[in-house]
C-alpha cells in the first residue's frame, strides 16, 4: 500500500539533509515492496518571511491526510528564535496530539562514543519520552513580578491519562521487541511525591498486563550515572517531558553526538512526525557538508513505525556500514560531502 509522506525539508541544512533521507527511501521502493507518495511542504523561514505565515488551519487539515511527516530543521538568524520553533514544530507536535516522543540511543562504531570500554551492544536502547505535559505545559506564573518578593511557579502537570497513554505505549513498545524486554521507568518519585507518585501507580498497575516485560525504576539522578558507566542495562526507558529531554541529550551524546541522534513525535492513532534533533546548523548551510545520518535514520524510524522493520533495519544497517568505513562527513571524520553520503547509502542498499 502506498504510504503519503508530507516532506516538510525547513530551514538551513533541513533541505540538504532530508533530500538525502528522501533519496535513500525511494531507494528502498526499488528494492522492496514499499511505495511512497511525497509531498513537499514549503514551512520556514522563508515561507515566513514572505507571507507572515507559520502553519495555517489549511495546511494543517491537508497534513492530516498523510501517513507521516518527515521534517529537516527549522530556524533562521533572520527570524526571532523561537518564532519558527514554537510556530512550526510544537504547533506540528500539539495539533496531531504527539504525546510520545521516541529517541533511540544506539551506538554504530565504537570510536563514535566518549565511554571508555563500551561496544555497539552496550549503548541499544530506547528512550519513551512524555511529549506533552509535566513541567513543560506552560502551567504557572508571576507573583509581584520584578520586586524583590516576587516568586515564579511553574507547575508539573501529570494527568492520568497522559502518563497511562505513554506508559502504555513504552510496555507495548518493550514487549514487542525481539531480544531483550526490559522496561525502567525513570522518575524522581522520592521527591515528587505527586507528580511522580502517579507515574509509579500507574507503572505498577500497567505492568501487571505485561508480565513478559522486565520491570525496573530508576531515579533520575541515579539514571544519568548509569547511563555513562553501565548504559548496557538500559533497554526501553518510559519518563516524563523534562528529564526525557535531559537524558536523551545525555544518550545523543554516548552514541556518537547530535549528528547521529534521531526524534520521532509519536501519534500511534494519527499523524507521526520524524526528524533529526540537530537545528538547521545556519553557520554551514548551503555548504554541502551537512551530515546526513542523523535524518536518513530519521526516515528509517518513520519506515519502522509505519510498520516495516525489515526495511527500515536495511536503511540502518547501510548507516553503520558507511560510520564503519568513514564513507561520512567531515564532522564524523570523513571527507565525503552530504550527496555523496547519501549515493553511498544508496548503493549499500543495492
Ligand atoms: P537551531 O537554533 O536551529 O537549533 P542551533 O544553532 O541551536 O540551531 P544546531 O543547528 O543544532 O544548533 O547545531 C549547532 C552546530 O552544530 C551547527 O552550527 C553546526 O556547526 C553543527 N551541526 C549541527 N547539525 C549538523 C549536521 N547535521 N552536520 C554537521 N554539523 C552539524
Ligand atoms: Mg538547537
Amino acid at each position: 500500500m502506498t504510504k503519503r509522506i508530507a516532506v516538510i525539508p525547513g530551514d538551513g541544512i533541513g533541505p540538504e539533509v532530508v533530500s538525502q533521507g528522501v533519496k535513500v527511501l525511494k531507494k528502498l521502493e526499488e528494492i522492496s515492496d514499499l511505495d511512497f507518495e511525497f509531498k513537499e511542504f514549503p514551512l520556514g523561514a522563508e515561507h515566513y518571511l514572505k507571507t507572515g505565515e507559520l502553519v495555517t488551519d489549511e495546511v494543517k487539515e491537508e497534513l492530516a491526510n498523510f501517513d507521516a511527516i518527515y521534517l529537516g530543521a527549522v530556524g533562521d538568524p533572520r527570524v526571532e528564535p523561537g518564532v519558527l520553533e514554537h510556530g512550526i514544530l510544537l504547533d506540528l507536535r500539539f495539533s496531531f496530539d504527539q504525546y510520545i516522543n521516541l529517541r533511540p540511543i544506539r551506538l554504530y562504531d565504537s570510536r563514535f562514543t566518549p565511554l571508555k570500554d563500551k561496544s555497539p551492544a552496550d549503548i541499544d536502547m530506547m528512550i519513551v519520552r512524555e511529549n506533552t505535559e509535566g513541567l513543560y505545559s506552560g502551567v504557572g506564573g508571576f507573583l509581584k513580578k520584578d520586586t524583590e518578593d516576587e516568586v515564579a511557579t511553574q507547575e508539573m502537570v501529570n494527568t492520568y491519562k497522559g502518563v497511562e497513554r505513554v506508559t502504555r505505549y513504552a510496555y507495548e513498545y518493550a514487549k514487542n521487541q525481539s531480544q531483550e524486554q526490559k522496561l525502567t521507568l525513570c522518575d524522581k518519585s522520592n521527591v515528587l511525591t505527586y507528580a511522580h507518585d502517579l507515574w509509579q501507580r500507574v507503572f505498577v498497575e500497567l505492568g501487571k498486563e505485561y508480565k513478559s516485560v522486565d520491570q525496573d525504576h530508576m531515579l533520575v539522578d541515579a539514571m544519568t550515572m548509569k547511563l555513562v558507566r553501565n548504559p548496557e542495562d538500559f533497554d526501553v526507558v518510559v519518563t516524563c517531558n523534562m528529564f526525557g529531554d535531559i537524558i536523551t541529550d545525555l544518550g545523543a551524546e554516548i552514541q556518537g553526538g547530535m549528528g547521529l541522534a534521531v526524534s520521532g513525535n509519536i501519534n500511534p492513532e494519527g499523524v507521526s512526525m520524524f526528524e533529526p534533533v540537530h537545528g538547521s546548523a545556519p553557520d554551514i548551510a548551503g555548504e554541502n557538508k551537512a551530515n546526513p545520518l542523523a535524518a536518513v535514520l530519521a526516515a528509517s524510524m518513520m519506515v519502522e513505525i509505519l510498520g516495516y522493520s525489515k526495511e527500515a533495519a536495511k536503511v540502518e544497517k547501510a548507516v553503520k556500514l558507511s560510520l564503519q568505513n568513514d564513507q561520512t562527513t567531515p564532522d564524523m571524520g570523513g571527507s565525503l560531502t552530504t550527496d555523496q553520503v547519501g549515493d553511498h547509502l544508496c548503493s549499500l542498499l543495492e
